[in-house]
């Protein structure tokens, strides 16, 4: 059972005149088995939200609480090792290593974390996100969608108990993200997973068992 919590936090960048409010007083919690889809606008605050809930950044002021414990009171190898151990990143930007073959992505996981999914398992993985015969390419050679398949496989490759993923599907046709919904919902609903989508992608929607409106840094949860 993974929780992921976060109490009155506020995120707030410059100063000033240049002051931006980017989260306020955002209170959300994400819980094992349930899949969670934060709906908002460009520059709504999703991806500020999303990368304080792992703590790839702090917040100005409130808690992030992993399984109950504040991030804030680990130290800095602690919070790394937790996140390693339990968190899988799908980010923005695919985060692919540029130098390595889909492939050696994958075993650059196996590398850093002990427990992977078992070969069976992961072979589903890969046909089910038709990424099987792209496993000697390199990033630069992908298209978007390829890309974006591949950070998705090789997040939920290390099989973290929660899973956060920052619009994982922006740059699928709607057959793959048919595919990449029902997988996510699928994962969180028979593995037991915690994940949390921030995207603008209503095409998600029907897949969600909690879904939040982010507006301008505030959050409203509207199912
Ligand atoms: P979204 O992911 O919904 O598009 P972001 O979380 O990226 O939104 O950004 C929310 C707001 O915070 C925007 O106004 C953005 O310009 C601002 N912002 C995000 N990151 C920074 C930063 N590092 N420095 C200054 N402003 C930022
Ligand atoms: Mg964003």
């Amino acid at each position: 059972m993974a929780t992921l919590e976060l109490k009155n936090v506020n995120k707030v960048f410059g100063s000033g005149a240049n002051q931006v409010v980017a989260l306020d007083d955002i209170n959300f919690k994400s819980v094992s088995g349930e899949l969670t889809l934060i709906l908002g606008p460009s520059g709504s605050g999703k991806s500020t939200l999303l990368t304080i809930l792992g703590g790839i950044q702090t917040a100005s002021s409130g808690q992030v609480l992993l399984d109950e414990h504040s991030l804030n009171d680990l130290s800095k190898t602690a919070q790394e090792k937790n996140r390693l151990d339990k968190i899988g990143f799908i980010l923005q930007r695919y985060s692919l290593v540029p130098f390595l073959t889909v492939k050696k992505q994958f075993e650059l996981v196996d590398k850093v974390k002990g427990h992977n999914l078992s070969p069976e398992v992961f072979e589903n993985l890969l046909d089910e996100l038709g990424i099987q015969k792209l496993l000697a390419q390199y990033p630069g050679e992908l298209s978007g969608g390829q890309s974006q398949r591949v950070a998705i496989a090789r997040a939920l490759y290390g099989d973290p108990s929660i899973v956060l993923a920052d619009e994982p599907t922006a740059a699928l046709d709607s057959s793959r993200v048919e595919v990449v919904g029902q997988l996510f919902q699928d994962i969180a609903h028979n593995y037991n997973k915690a994940i949390v989508t921030v995207t603008h992608d209503i095409r998600l929607k029907k897949f969600a068992d909690h879904i939040y409106e982010l507006v301008d840094g505030h959050l409203q949860q509207v199912k």
